[in-house]
C-alpha cells in the first residue's frame, strides 16, 4: 500500500531499519519504518486514508506517526538530500537522500532499505554491507567516530549483539573502546544509561552481556565501582544450579534479578542506591535487590545461632523475597544455614493462617490490638507444626 501511495504521488518509498533487518531474518517486526523522498506529511495523510489509524503530523521535522488499533506503529520520515565535505581537497559531495538517512544510523544491520514503489519494488539498498554482515552474524558501525556522536549506540552495540548473539566486530570494539577511554558514557545522562540498560536487560543472556560489557570497559565506563571478575560466569552457573534445586519450592524467582544481585554483591553498600536504580526496572526490583543484599550478613548471622526452632525461623526469613533464599543459598558456604534456607522454603514459607481479623469478630472478640496477638500465636502454632485445620485454629483464638 504504501508503495502505491508513493507512486500516485510520485515519491520514492522505502522501508528502513529494524524492519528490514528482521524481514531477512524471518523475524516478526511489526514496527514499520518508512522513509520517502518527497512530501513525508502528505504522503502520510494519504496513506492513512488506507488504515484509518490514529495520524500524528509533526511538520517541523515532516515525520509523522500512524498508530493502527491493534497497536502496530507506522513511522513515516522524510529524508532531506545533505552535502558531505569529505576533507582535503575533494569536493563537496551530494549525496542522495535515502544514503543520507541510512548513513545516520547505527549499524550496518540497522541501515538498509527496501523500495516499495512498483517499478523497484522489493528491491534491497544495502550501501554498508549490512546482508553481509547479518552473515557474518557482526555488529558493526558505518564510522568511527559513531560512538563519540552518541554513546547511547555504545549499550544499543551490547543490545544486538546479544538479541541475535552476533559478535561485535573488532574495529567497532575498538572505537567503543575509545569512546569509554574519552569518558563519553558519563556525557550521558542518568536515565538513559539506564533506558539503556534495561533494554538490554530484556534481551536474553543477560550474563553474555554483561561479560561483553565488562571486557570492553562498559562496565567501568558507568560506575567506576562496578565490574564483573573471572568467577562471574561460575558464580552464575552456581545460580543456576540453586534455581533448578528449589524447583517447585519456590514460586518464580527472577534469574535477570539475581545475576544482577550477583553483579553488585560485592558493590560497597553505602554507594549501592547509585547503581541499583541503573539495573531495576521499577521499584519492586530496586527493592528486591536492595533487601538482599543489604541484609545478606545480618541474615547469615541470624541464621547461625544454636537450636532455632522453627517460629524463630520462619520470623527470619518469611518477609524476604524468593530471590534473597535463591542468592543466599548460593552464596552461603556454611551448610546448616543452606539447610535452614532449604528447609524454611520446603516446609514453612507457605504457611498462612486460615483466619482472619473477620473470624475473630464472629467469634465475639472486641477488635482492637489483641487481633495481632491472637493472629500471630496462632500462626505460630501452625509454623510449629501444632495445629492444622481451620478448627483448631478458631480454637486457639477464642
Ligand atoms: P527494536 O527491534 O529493538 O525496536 P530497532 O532496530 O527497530 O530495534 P529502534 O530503537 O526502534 O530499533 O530504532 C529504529 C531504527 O532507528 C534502528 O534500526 C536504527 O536504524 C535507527 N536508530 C535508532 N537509534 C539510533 C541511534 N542512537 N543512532 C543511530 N541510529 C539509530
Amino acid at each position: 500500500i504504501a508503495g502505491r501511495v508513493g507512486d500516485d504521488l510520485n515519491i520514492k518509498t522505502y522501508v528502513v531499519g529494524g524492519f528490514v533487518r528482521d524481514l531477512i531474518l524471518e523475524t516478526e517486526n511489526w514496527d514499520i519504518d518508512l522513509m520517502v523522498e518527497g512530501d513525508g506529511i502528505a504522503f502520510a495523510e494519504v496513506l492513512n486514508t488506507y488504515f484509518e489509524g490514529q495520524l500524528k503530523l509533526y511538520h517541523k521535522f515532516g515525520t509523522a506517526l500512524i498508530t493502527l488499533e491493534n497497536g502496530q506503529s507506522i513511522d513515516i520520515v522524510t529524508a532531506r538530500r545533505e552535502y558531505y565535505e569529505y576533507p582535503a581537497a575533494l569536493p563537496k559531495i551530494e549525496k542522495s537522500s535515502i544514503w543520507s538517512d541510512l548513513f545516520r544510523r547505527d549499524f550496518t544491520i540497522n541501515c538498509m532499505a527496501i523500495q516499495l514503489n512498483k517499478r523497484e519494488e522489493g528491491k534491497l539498498i544495502d550501501y554498508f554491507g549490512g546482508l553481509a554482515d547479518i552473515k557474518n552474524r557482526k555488529i558493526r558501525v558505518l564510522y568511527n567516530l559513531s560512538f563519540i556522536e552518541d554513546p547511547t549506540r555504545i549499550f544499543r552495540a551490547i543490545r544486538f549483539a546479544a538479541r541475535f548473539n552476533y559478535g561485535i566486530e573488532e574495529e567497532t570494539q575498538n572505537f567503543i573502546q575509545q569512546a569509554i577511554t574519552q569518558g563519553m558514557i558519563a556525557k550521558l545522562s542518568t536515565d538513559r544509561i539506564r533506558d539503556e540498560l534495561l533494554y538490554i536487560i530484556r534481551e536474553k543472556s543477560l550474563l553474555n552481556s554483561l561479560l561483553i560489557m565488562e571486557d570492553l570497559g562498559i562496565l567501568k565506563g558507568i560506575h567506576p565501582d562496578l565490574g564483573i571478575d573471572d568467577g562471574f560466569a561460575e558464580s552464575y552457573s552456581k545460580i543456576e544450579d540453586t534455581l533448578s534445586q528449589f524447583k517447585g519450592v519456590l514460586r518464580e524467582p527472577n534469574p535477570v534479578l539475581l545475576t544482577i544481585m550477583l553483579m553488585l554483591s560485592n558493590f560497597p553498600k553505602e554507594k549501592l542506591d547509585e547503581v541499583i536504580g541503573l539495573f531495576s526496572i521499577n521499584k519492586a526490583w530496586a527493592n528486591i535487590i536492595y533487601i538482599s543484599l543489604s541484609n545478606r550478613n545480618e541474615v547469615y548471622t541470624k541464621l547461625r545461632e544454636d537450636n532455632l526452632d522453627k517460629y524463630q525461623l520462619y520470623k527470619i526469613l518469611h518477609a524476604l523475597p524468593e530471590e534473597s533464599i535463591i542468592y543466599y543459598y548460593t552464596d552461603c558456604k556454611n551448610p546448616y544455614i543452606r539447610h535452614y534456607l532449604m528447609f524454611f522454603s520446603v516446609k514453612l514459607r507457605d504457611i498462612k493462617t486460615f483466619i482472619t481479623g473477620e473470624d475473630l469478630l464472629k467469634l465475639g472478640i472486641k477488635p482492637g490490638p489483641s487481633y495481632t496477638y491472637i493472629l500471630q500465636e496462632v500462626l505460630k502454632a501452625k509454623v510449629e507444626g501444632n495445629i492444622y485445620t481451620i478448627e483448631d485454629e478458631l480454637k486457639l483464638a477464642k
